[in-house]
């Protein structure tokens, strides 16, 4: 269920502030506070809709890291508000686009925060750490190694949802983490081929809408994706029936 909560009760960054003035002014909405208690997977999501921006917590009780939630979800309507475009999987196949969603969403996502971490990092809240920390649990670790045996035969198309992590790991953990992380994943081949490749390109970008539409394409195409399943820049609201569209991250 969704309740609204009262912006005062948080005491957030000036920089963090003007973030929202700034979503506030260009999309003439006002930025609703939300808590979903039925959230599960997030600490939160930025929604951007018509007629609706939000940042949404995740959980039923606040929880410490709800200011440092709060700013990274503003941090993605911000982007949207100096004209970072939407994504959308184009697809003749429904099923297709369901399998590719959490995917692109992860990538459009890791290549954004790459944008406003520094922000981030500035007004003293450390988004860096925050991903340490959950990378570095023991189950992901541990995911890592019991897969690695079970995996299949080299040449195959890589597991996304590992290659995701590992991405994340390699932009958004200290170096020596990063490769503690993967060397845990050695045995994972095409998924640490993959995340260096991916890696390269997202940090060769240019922190801008362009450098962003720019990195999508390529990462897709290295990802062995026909450039006609992205779709990218089209007006909110008006995607053809049949494309999925994306939230703006989490
Ligand atoms: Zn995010």
């Amino acid at each position: 269920m969704l309740s609204d909560l009262s912006w005062d009760s948080y005491v957030l960054p000036a920089e963090a502030l003007l973030w929202r003035a700034d979503v506030e002014r260009v999309s003439g909405l006002r930025v609703r506070l939300l808590r979903d208690d039925e959230m599960s997977g997030a600490e939160g999501e930025a929604w951007s809709e018509p007629g609706l921006r939000a940042v949404v917590l995740a959980g039923s009780v606040p929880a410490p890291s709800d200011a440092m939630t709060i700013v990274h979800e503003l941090g993605h309507l911000k982007l949207e508000t100096e004209g970072w475009p939407h994504c959308y999987l184009c697809h003749e196949d429904p099923r297709w686009i369901e399998w590719h969603y959490a995917l692109i969403s992860d990538l459009v996502s890791l290549i954004e925060h790459q944008s406003f971490f520094p922000s981030m990092l500035r007004m003293g809240l450390d988004p860096f750490s925050a991903s340490e920390a959950d990378l570095a649990d023991a189950d992901v670790l541990d995911e890592l190694r019991n897969l690695a045996p079970s995996l299949p035969l080299p040449g195959l198309k890589p597991d996304w949802a590992i290659t995701m992590q590992l991405l994340r790991a390699l932009l958004e953990c200290r170096p020596q983490i990063a490769e503690m992380i993967l060397r845990e994943a050695a045995q994972l081949g095409p998924e640490v081929r993959m995340a260096r490749a991916l890696t390269v390109i997202i940090r060769a970008a240019p922190l801008t809408p362009q450098g962003f539409t720019a990195a999508m394409r390529d990462c897709w195409r290295a990802m062995g994706f026909a450039d006609d399943t992205l779709s990218i820049g089209e007006e909110e609201g008006v995607a053809p029936t049949g494309l999925d569209s994306l939230a703006v991250g989490g």
